[in-house]
C-alpha cells in the first residue's frame, strides 16, 4: 500500500511529536525532513555540495537539534539548489511501500502534494516559544525571537515557503495537550484509511 502523510507547520509545533506518535501507531515509516537540513547547516562548507553528498552519517551527528543548528537549517534551506538535492529522497520515501509519515514545511506543497492525508499543525509563537524554552532554557525573550525570525524565514522565502497546502486539515495545538494533539491526527488518518478500503 502506498499512503502518505504529509505533515507540515513551523518550529516547535508539536509536527515531531505528532509524526512519531502516527507512525508507530499505523506502522508507517517516518522521515523528520528537517534533519535533512539541520546536517547540511551543520556540515560546513559549500551548502549545494553538502546537500548532494549527505549520508547516513551526517544525519547520526549529536549536535542536529540545538537552536543554532535549527538557525543555520532555515539558512541553507532557502537555497534552490540545496533543496533540489534533496527532493528525490525525499519522494521516495514518500511512496515507498508500506506508508510513510514525513514531516517538514513542503510535504503537503512540494515533496508530495499527492499525500493521501495532509495535516497543517501549528501553534501560536508564544506557546511554541514557551516549548522550545523548557527543553534548552536559557532566555526566554530570545527563544521567542529566534522563533519569529525563522518563522519569518521559512514562511519568506521564494522557494517552497511554509504554508499549509489548500486542501490540509488544520491542528492548532495551543490549547492542546500533545496526547489529544495525536488522538486528532490519528482519527484523521483512520478515516482516510477506511475511505480508501484499507
Ligand atoms: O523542522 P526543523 O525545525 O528541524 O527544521 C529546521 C529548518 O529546516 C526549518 O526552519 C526550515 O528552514 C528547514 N526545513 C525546510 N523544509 C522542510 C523541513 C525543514 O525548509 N521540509
Amino acid at each position: 500500500m502506498i499512503f502518505t502523510v504529509a505533515i507540515d507547520g513551523p518550529a516547535a509545533a508539536g509536527k515531531g511529536t505528532i509524526s512519531r506518535a502516527v507512525a508507530r501507531r499505523f506502522g508507517f515509516a517516518h522521515l523528520d525532513t528537517g534533519l535533512l537540513y539541520r546536517a547540511v547547516g551543520a556540515k560546513g562548507g559549500d551548502p549545494v555540495t553538502a546537500a548532494q553528498s549527505l549520508g547516513a552519517p551526517d544525519l547520526e551527528r549529536g549536535d542536529l537539534r540545538s537552536l543554532s543548528a535549527g538557525q543555520a537549517a532555515s539558512k541553507v534551506a532557502v537555497i534552490p539548489a540545496v533543496r533540489a538535492a534533496l527532493v528525490v529522497f525525499q519522494q521516495r520515501f514518500a511512496r515507498a511501500p508500506g506508508g510513510a509519515v514525513l514531516d517538514g514545511r513542503d510535504i503537503g506543497t512540494v515533496i508530495c502534494p499527492e499525500a493521501e492525508v495532509k495535516l497543517y499543525v501549528t501553534a501560536t509563537a508564544q506557546v511554541r516559544a514557551h516549548r522550545r524554552w523548557l527543553e534548552v532554557g536559557g532566555d526566554e525573550a530570545q527563544v521567542l525571537h529566534e522563533v519569529r525570525e525563522r518563522d519569518a524565514r521559512d514562511m519568506g522565502r521564494a522557494e517552497a515557503p511554509l504554508k499549509a497546502a489548500a486542501d490540509a486539515l488544520v491542528i492548532d495545538t495551543s490549547d492542546l495537550t500533545i496526547e489529544a494533539a495525536i488522538e486528532q491526527a490519528c482519527a484523521i488518518v483512520q478515516h482516510r484509511l477506511a475511505e480508501m478500503g484499507a
